[in-house]
């Protein structure tokens, strides 16, 4: 048992100010936050709800239209209003994949754009409290590293932390060079590519978001060939697991030659993994099963695969080049 206290924010500015208290937290949908509580894993002093914003500023919680045929996702918009948005649906159906894919209907109702891109990894030694664990107690160890690490990282690894970074969605933003808009002292963008941050020698931090900087919105940039671009997920079960490796892509072919590419893999990286490399490879070469398989192997050259976690490698790129044929089709 825990004890904290808890406010409720009415507006970006005054959940900011609240925030200036160590060891505070921002809760909206809490999918995640709530349950690293419980597990004693998360241990704030005080809770900012900030669900209570959109009660005076909506657009914090819904898509809106951007200049030229981009969108703003709301931090507070829900993953199920996101899915199921017609310009969503339309423009980027890769979003509304990794959306529908990534949990149950009664998770997506509750779970925010904001909290998404900030989940934590699901790693099982991140979780259980009495296993030594870098990102949750720095410089106690990697009980990963020698223990069960079917499920862990094979891209950006270091000896400190091999975690997955858990969110579809993140995997499809980095694809399309989305950028997260924040409030703290001041007012500023990041580049999605930027915002996670690889383990290195420090997994304990995860994002390049500052002390008590708040997420308002994530802007997706127009990409008229994202219309046809995919998410595909491979996962143990059928329904509602995390990704053993995803892929999410958008092509632009043209007389059967690949022009513009986008590549993006999830569940082997520690971060969502955007692959220039793969994409690379794919542009100028004509749109067949050769090409997307040199590209499959750019993608993964890299690999560190681990004792249990081998088969990622070849998994991943099936995964790829099953994307980038279905895509093309
Ligand atoms: Fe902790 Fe990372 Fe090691 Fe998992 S892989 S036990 S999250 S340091």
């Amino acid at each position: 048992m825990i004890s904290f206290d808890y406010v409720t924010a009415a507006d970006v500015e005054s959940a900011v100010r609240a925030a200036s208290a160590p060891s505070a937290r921002f809760v909206a949908g809490g999918t995640t936050l709530i349950d690293l509580m419980k597990l004693g894993v998360e241990r704030p002093t005080l809770l900012i709800d900030v669900n209570t914003i959109a009660r005076r500023n909506a657009p914090i919680a819904t898509v809106t239209d951007l200049p030229g045929g981009g969108l703003r996702l709301g931090a507070l918009a829900h993953m199920s209003d996101v899915a199921w948005d017609a310009r969503i649906r339309d423009r980027f159906p890769l979003v509304s994949q990794s959306l529908l894919l990534a949990a149950s209907g009664q998770l997506r109702n509750m779970a925010t754009m904001g909290g998404n891109i900030l989940q934590r990894t699901r790693c099982a030694y991140f979780r259980d409290t009495a296993t030594p664990c870098n990102k949750r107690e720095p410089g106690s160890g990697c009980a990963a590293l020698d223990g069960v690490n079917r499920t862990h990282a094979i891209l950006g690894t270091s000896e400190r932390c091999i975690a997955t970074h858990p969110s579809d969605l993140a995997v499809a933003l980095v694809a399309l060079d989305a950028t997260v808009n924040v409030r703290g002292a001041t007012t500023r963008t990041i580049p999605f590519a930027d915002f996670h941050l690889l383990p290195g020698e420090h997994p304990e931090h995860e994002t390049t978001l500052k002390p008590g900087e708040l997420i308002t919105s994530i802007d997706i940039p127009a990409l008229a060939f994202a219309k046809r671009s995919l998410y595909l997920k491979v996962r143990d079960r059928a329904s509602y697991a995390f990704a053993l490796a995803s892929a999410a892509v958008a092509l632009d072919v043209q007389g059967g030659t690949i022009r513009g590419a986008r590549v993006a893999l999830g569940g082997v990286g520690t971060k969502p993994w955007r692959s220039h490399e793969a994409e690379h490879a794919l542009i100028g070469k004509v749109a067949n099963d050769a090409s997307f398989k040199a590209a499959a192997t750019a993608a993964l050259a890299g690999a560190h695969p681990r004792k249990d976690n081998a088969f990622k490698v070849e998994l991943a790129k099936r995964t790829l080049v099953r994307a980038l044929t279905e895509v093309s089709a």
